[in-house]
């Protein structure tokens, strides 16, 4: 039992809400919601001093936005195998930081999570650092064989929400049929990595020349030190680039086709060409369709992919993308198709970057991209962005979380929007992740996580904050 938390002088924004108010928290649960009260909440509320029922605590939040904490439907924390990358601490310690109290990790691990029982494991090592409720997704085929999927069937959703072969794509149609239809029978979310095989060998090639060219040029990608990228190695990165956007398009294509004959819900990880989000929209309408009884079609988008395009020479799976390809992706975003900003957070070591391994290392600085790029620059505001970051993926993964509402897991986060700061990968920087591995380093962003709560409970504050009182 924990005592009364209560938040008050916040401005309370959530999927459906935005108006200065104060938050009751009881037991772990949101117990009441006070739009339109700036000061203490009436009667049920902190009184302060001796009177604050239970013992509880009492922050001011002088007009920080408090916001449900999001929820990361992609990250790979490499516990088990690759901790030298990252692990669950240095994973759960940026998560937090970053504003999120939940976290999928998924299964490209060594040995790659294949059994409900393996994931439990994690999940259950995850609970003992005690700072994000993480999930861990299972493999589609037992250890990315490509063929046995018999392990599906014994699947609770309730505590493996979501499956997924992310790192890769599942080649054979019948495989992936089979695995989607085994989710359908147990209501597990089919989360896809949608990338021909037979296409990526090309493209590797490509990129390896591109490397050796000199690309590319970010700090923390591992080529500190070297000449920039050349003529022939930005050449190579964009020719990388189409041939992978053939890969995702056509395989986003085929796993949404798969999908709707097995009856299963079906998630489209990071999309991030104008074409796969338009096959996105197109399944989503036909999955209202009464006669395609559970078939369900959701989707996630980057913050990488929402913010940067392919000016700049980095490499990452899916690539960044021309400027109208991420327009396409905010147009998604405004007409419902995109449901989830996930981080595909992809932590490495700087000797792997610079040998071409790709991906950023994103969980703590995703809402701060985003919300620099969406809503600071007026695209959306910040309400959509709580859907995209809180009450969506909740409603992806069932849980009873993502909202500022009466009932739901008191898992919150206050930011000050208005705040900047640079980001530093380097001692006293206050960043968390094993892996420096970020294209952000040196950028200036807006929106500041002060503080994140999972179910009532302080599992981080900003050192530096001195915006907010919290005893
Ligand atoms: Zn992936």
């Amino acid at each position: 039992m924990t005592g009364d938390l209560v938040i008050y002088n916040a401005r309370l924004v959530d999927r459906d809400m935005d108006a200065r108010g104060s938050l009751v928290v009881r037991d772990g649960r949101i117990a009441s919601v006070h739009p339109g009260a700036d000061g203490m909440p009436e009667g049920d509320g902190c009184r302060g001093g001796d009177g604050c029922p239970g013992g509880g605590q009492c922050i001011d939040a002088r007009g920080a936005v408090l916001m449900p904490a999001f929820i990361d439907l992609h990250a790979h924390f490499r516990d088990p195998g690759y901790t030298f990358k990252e692990d669950l601490e240095t994973g759960s310690r940026a998560a937090v930081a970053g504003g999120y109290a939940t976290v999928v990790c998924m299964a490209n691990t060594n040995p790659v999570v294949s059994s409900p029982e393996a994931a439990a494991a994690v999940r259950e090592r995850a609970s003992r650092i005690g700072l994000v409720d993480l999930y861990q997704a299972v493999s589609l085929t037992r250890d990315f064989d490509g063929l046995d999927t018999s392990h599906l069937s014994s699947i609770d959703p309730a505590l493996v929400p979501l499956v997924s072969e992310d790192g890769r794509e599942v080649a054979s149609p019948s495989v992936m049929l089979a695995a989607m239809s085994a989710c359908a029978r147990t209501g597990a979310v089919v989360s896809c990595h949608c990338e021909d095989p037979s296409l990526t060998d090309g493209a590797r090639a490509l990129r390896a020349e591109a490397l050796s060219s000199g690309a590319a040029g970010f700090a923390g990608d591992g080529t500190e030190g070297r000449p920039g990228p050349d003529a022939r190695a930005l050449e190579c990165l964009s020719a990388a680039g189409e041939i992978l956007a053939r890969a995702e398009d056509s395989m986003t294509a085929r796993n949404l086709d798969l999908a709707r004959e097995a009856g299963c819900r079906v998630h489209i990880a990071h999309v991030s060409t104008a074409r796969s989000l338009s096959l996105v929209r197109q399944a989503k309408f036909a999955s209202r369709d009464a006669t395609r009884a559970g078939f369900r079609v959701s989707c996630e988008v980057t913050p990488h992919h929402l913010a940067l395009t392919d000016a700049l020479p980095a490499i990452v799976n899916p690539p960044l993308r021309p400027q109208s390809d991420r327009e396409a992706l905010i147009d998604g975003i405004l007409d419902g198709t995109v449901d989830a900003v996930a981080t595909d957070h992809a932590p490495h070591t700087l000797a792997d970057k610079a040998g071409g391994a790709p991906g950023f290392s994103g969980i703590q600085t995703s809402f701060s991209v985003c919300y620099t790029a969406l809503v600071r620059s007026a695209l959306i505001d910040l309400s959509r962005l709580s859907a995209l970051m809180s009450a969506n993926p909740a409603a992806i993964l069932s849980l009873p979380r993502g909202l500022l509402r009466e009932g739901l897991d008191a898992d919150l986060v206050l930011v000050d929007p208005d705040g900047e700061f640079v980001v530093g990968t380097g001692p006293g920087d206050g960043w968390e992740s094993r892996g420096i591995n970020t294209p952000f380093a040196g950028e200036r962003l807006f929106g500041v996580v002060l503080a994140t709560f999972r179910h009532g409970l302080l599992v981080y504050r900003r050192s530096d904050s001195t915006a907010v009182n919290i005893v």
